[in-house]
């Protein structure tokens, strides 16, 4: 049994393909793709001592050690150019440290054709830097598990001038498919946020008239406006 969250995450892997899970765990998502798909072959990368050993373990007990290598290293560093990867998934952290993974390991990405990227917040770092570097996003998800909201990401090589053609900023934050779906679970995430900057907003307005407060209390005028237009 795969959480919700890491199942769609695999919805996007394509068949065949040879994959790269960063912050792999337990190895839960490909050894998962493994038992369904004998055409996949994956590295599980971990920098962590204890999620390592828990992936060479469930590789090991799902009979995978032919087709999963479970490698110690951090971000793109378990990665080698004979590996031809040509998938990277990246689960379960925030969005800054899966955008600083992908710049550490940018020279890792030439054969690289798609990236699946599940911030558990921060989803506008990532956006931004794939816009930055050549990566369009072809299409995004949304889901509600134990209460937590998370977004998949799913990008190709390529450019993105018409994704962001409009509204840049608030496709960037909100994410130009998940704005465009407008589901009830997309209106839960900012609606919460919202009232969120709104209780922040407040308090700055009674707060000292220091720079930094009115650069504050800009910044999240701005982030209410786009993101109200985008929920009306
Ligand atoms: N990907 C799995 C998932 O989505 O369920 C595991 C998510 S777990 C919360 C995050 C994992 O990323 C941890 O096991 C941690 O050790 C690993 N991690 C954090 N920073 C990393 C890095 N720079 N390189 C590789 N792994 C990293």
């Amino acid at each position: 049994h795969l959480s919700e969250r890491l199942l769609k995450v695999a919805d996007f892997v394509p068949e065949g393909a040879n994959l790269a899970d960063i912050g792999s765990d337990h190895a839960y998502l490909p050894t998962y793709l493994a038992l369904h798909d004998a055409t996949l072959t994956a590295i599980a990368g971990e920098v962590n001592e204890g999620p390592y050993q828990s992936a060479v373990m469930q590789v090991k007990r799902s009979e995978l050690t032919d087709r999963i290598k479970v490698r110690k290293g951090d971000g793109l560093n378990v990665i080698e150019v004979e590996d031809q990867i040509n998938v990277i998934s990246i689960a379960g952290m925030g969005g800054a440290l899966i955008q600083t993974i992908l710049e550490q390991g940018k020279d890792k990405l030439g054969a690289v054709e798609r990236l699946i990227l599940q911030p558990n917040v921060g989803a506008i770092f990532i956006r931004e830097w794939l816009s930055q570097n050549g990566w369009v996003l072809i299409d995004e998800a949304i889901l509600e598990e134990d209460e937590k909201i998370y977004e998949v990401l799913v990008a190709e090589k390529g450019t993105d001038q018409f994704l962001y053609k409009e509204q840049r900023e608030a496709k960037l934050l909100l994410g130009p498919f998940l704005m465009k779906q407008c589901s009830a679970i997309f209106k839960k995430k900012w609606g919460h946020e919202l009232k969120h900057w709104q209780q922040i907003l407040k308090r700055l307005e009674t707060a000292k008239e220091t720079e930094s407060n009115e650069q504050r209390k800009k910044e999240l005028e701005q982030k209410i406006l786009i993101t109200k237009e985008a929920l009306s």
